[in-house]
C-alpha cells in the first residue's frame, strides 16, 4: 500500500534516538513540519530506551552529553543515569510535539532512489511504502546486542540476558551471577549488582584501562543556579567539552609519552582501589592507553575487593546447564548469566538494502568497507544523510558534537532542495575519495593502529568507525555544505 504523501516536500527520519530527535527539533526550529520519523521499536530513545541495566549512565558529563539547543539545568548527577536521559528525550518529544510525526513500531526495511523523480521510496516493516525527497538516517551505531559464540549457550538452565535487554522481572538478590565481558557496560553493572548478589563471577578476556569518573550529585542549589543563569550551564558545558578535547590526544594519538600520562593515572586508580598485587596484575592491561576504549568508573575495580566478587581470567570453554565451565575444567555454578559483550558495530554496513543511482546497492558501494564523505553522504546515494556514519565515532568526547554538525549539514541540503529548485544533491566520487584518503592516511598516527585489535576495526585492520582527530576539527569540516563537492541536479 502506498502511504499517502500529502506534503510537497516529505522528509523521512529513520530512528528516534538522540540523532533522529535532534534532527526533528532542528527541522521544527526551521519551520519545516513535513517530516515523518520511523522508529522500529515501540518507544523513542534508542540507546537510552534499551540500556536500562543497573548502573547504566552516560560516561561523558551530562552537561556536554545533551543537545546544545536543548540544555537541561536539572541533571541530577555529573553523569546522569540512563532513565534520566530517557526522560529528557521523552520531554523533548512532548515539548516539540513530535508524537504526531512519529511512526512507532515501524522499521524501514528497504529503500530505492528514483533518479527521474528525485525521490526515495522506503519500504516499511508494516508493508507500506513511503516516498521522501530526503532521508536522514539516524539508525545508531550501537543498537543490536552482540552475543558471544560460546558452546552450550542455549542449554543454560538459569536466566541469561544481555545488558541491553535487561530482564527486570528476574530478581538477582541472593543469586549466583556471572558477568561475561569487562567493557563499558560491565564496569557500570558490576559495582551496581555486587552488593545484592550472593556471588559474582566476572569473566574477563582482556582487561581495560579504567580512569576515575569523579561522579557527583548536583545539589538543588547548583541546579537552581544553572536554571537562573543559563550562561553558567553553557560555561559548564564548554568546560566539559574543552577538557575532553584537551585530553583527546592522550586517548587517540599514538604518542607513547602522552599515553604514559593516562596509564599512570589509571595505575594510581588501580592501586587506590585494589590492595592485592596479584589481583592488580590481572586487572592491568598490556596495551597502549587508548587503543581500546578507555573506561570511566569510580567503583568498578573496588568491586573486586568484595568477598563475594571473583575475577575469572581463565578462558571460557563452554556454558553448561548449571553454569560456566572454564578451560581449566572448573565449573562456576550460576543462577544467572549477564552478557555484557557490547553491540554489533552498525556503522560498518548498510542497515537494510539501500539502492541508489543506477541500481547500485549500498552494500556493493561499501564492499571494501563503509566510507562516506564527512561520514555523512555516499556518492550515488543522493539526498541521503547518515548521522553517526562511517568514521564519525569519537573515543574521547560526546557523540552528539558530531551528530549536531551532521544535522546542520543535512539541513543546508534540505534548504537547497526546497528553495532552489534542486532535484538532488549527490556527493562527487572524487570529493568522497579525497576525504577518505585523508582520514585513512591519518590512521597510522592513531593509537588504535598499535595492534591491540579493538572491536571496531574491520577484519583487514582498517578503521571505518572512529574519527581520527579532534571533535572541533570535525565540526568545522562537516557542518557546512560545500556545493563544489556535490553534483547538484536541477529539475
Ligand atoms: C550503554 C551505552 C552508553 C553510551 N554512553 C555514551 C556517552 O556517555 N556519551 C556518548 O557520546 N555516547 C554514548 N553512547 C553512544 C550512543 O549510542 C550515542 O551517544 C547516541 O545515543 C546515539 O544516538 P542515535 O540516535 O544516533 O542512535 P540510537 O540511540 O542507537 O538510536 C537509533 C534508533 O534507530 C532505531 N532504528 C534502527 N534501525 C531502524 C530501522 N531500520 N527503522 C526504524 N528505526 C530504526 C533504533 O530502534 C533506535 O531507536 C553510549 C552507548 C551505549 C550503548
Amino acid at each position: 500500500m502506498e502511504h499517502p504523501t500529502s506534503s510537497p516536500f516529505p522528509i523521512a527520519i529513520i530512528g528516534a534516538g538522540f540523532a533522529g530527535i535532534g534532527t526533528a527539533i532542528r527541522l521544527k526550529q526551521a519551520g519545516i513540519e513535513s517530516f515523518t520519523m520511523f522508529e522500529r521499536a515501540g518507544e523513542i530513545g534508542g540507546t537510552w530506551r534499551d540500556n536500562t541495566y543497573p548502573g547504566a549512565a552516560c560516561d561523558v558529563p551530562s552537561h556536554a552529553y545533551s543537545l546544545s539547543f536543548e540544555q537541561n539545568p536539572r541533571w541530577s548527577h555529573r553523569y546522569s543515569p540512563s532513565e534520566e536521559i530517557q526522560s529528557y528525550l521523552l520531554g523533548l518529544v512532548e515539548k516539540w510535539k513530535l508524537r504526531s510525526h512519529l511512526r512507532l513500531g515501524t522499521a524501514i526495511v528497504g529503500a530505492r532512489f528514483d533518479e527521474t523523480a528525485g525521490t526515495w521510496t522506503l519500504d516499511t516493516s508494516t508493508g507500506e511504502t513511503f516516498t521522501a525527497r530526503v532521508v536522514v538516517s539516524g539508525v545508531g551505531g550501537l543498537v543490536d546486542p552482540a552475543y558471544p559464540e560460546i558452546e552450550g549457550i542455549e542449554r543454560f538452565e538459569g536466566e541469561l540476558f544481555h545488558t541491553a535487554r535487561w530482564n527486570h522481572a528476574f530478581d538477582l538478590t541472593g543469586k549466583r551471577v556471572g558477568v561475561i565481558g569487562t567493557g563499558a557496560s560491565a564496569v557500570q553493572v558490576v559495582p551496581s549488582i555486587a552488593p545484592k548478589v550472593a556471588r559474582l563471577d566476572v569473566f574477563q578476556r582482556t582487561p581495560a584501562w579504567v580512569v576515575p569518573k569523579l561522579d557527583r550529585r548536583y545539589s538543588e542549589r547548583a541546579k537552581r543556579a544553572f536554571e537562573r543563569f543559563p550562561w553558567l550551564l553553557r560555561a559548564s558545558r564548554f568546560v566539559q567539552y574543552a577538557l575532553s578535547e584537551l585530553f583527546g590526544p592522550m586517548i587517540f594519538l599514538d604518542a607513547p609519552r602522552l599515553s604514559a600520562i593516562g596509564e599512570g593515572m589509571s595505575r594510581r586508580h588501580l592501586h587506590a582501589q585494589v590492595k592485592d598485587p596479584a589481583l592488580r596484575e590481572k586487572l592491568l592491561p598490556h596495551f597502549q592507553f587508548g587503543c581500546k576504549r578507555i573506561l570511566v568508573s569510580d567503583d568498578y575495580w573496588a568491586s573486586f575487593e568484595r568477598e563475594n566478587v571473583e575475577l575469572v581470567t581463565e578462558a571460557i570453554d563452554r556454558i553448561v546447564p548449571g553454569g560456566i565451565q572454564t578451560k581449566d575444567g572448573a565449573v562456576h555454578g550460576l543462577d544467572a548469566i549477564v552478557v555484557a559483550t557490547g553491540f554489533a558495530l552498525g556503522l560498518a554496513s548498510a542497515p537494510f538494502p539501500v539502492t541508489g543511482r543506477g541500481g547500485r546497492s549500498l552494500d556493493d558501494a561499501w564492499k571494501d568497507g563503509a566510507v562516506a564523505y564527512k561520514g555523512m553522504t555516499v556518492s550515488g546515494f543522493p539526498n541521503w544523510f547518515i548521522l553517526m556514519g562511517p568514521n564519525t565515532g569519537p573515543g574521547h568526547t560526546s557523540v552528539l558534537v558530531y551528530t549536531e554538525a551532521q544535522i546542520a549539514h543535512a539541513l543546508q541540503a534540505i534548504y537547497k532542495l526546497m528553495h532552489e529548485g534542486v532535484k538532488f544533491v549527490d556527493v562527487r566520487q572524487d570529493a568522497q575519495d579525497r576525504y577518505n584518503r585523508g582520514i585513512q592516511g591519518r590512521m597510522k598516527y592513531m593509537v588504535w593502529s598499535t595492534g591491540c585489535h579493538p572491536w571496531y576495526l574491520s577484519k583487514d585492520g582498517t578503521n571505518h568507525a572512529l574519527y581520527p582527530g579532534f571533535a572541533g576539527e570535525y565540526v568545522l569540516r562537516a557542518r557546512h555544505l560545500d556545493p563544489s563537492d556535490y553534483e547538484i541536479a536541477a529539475f
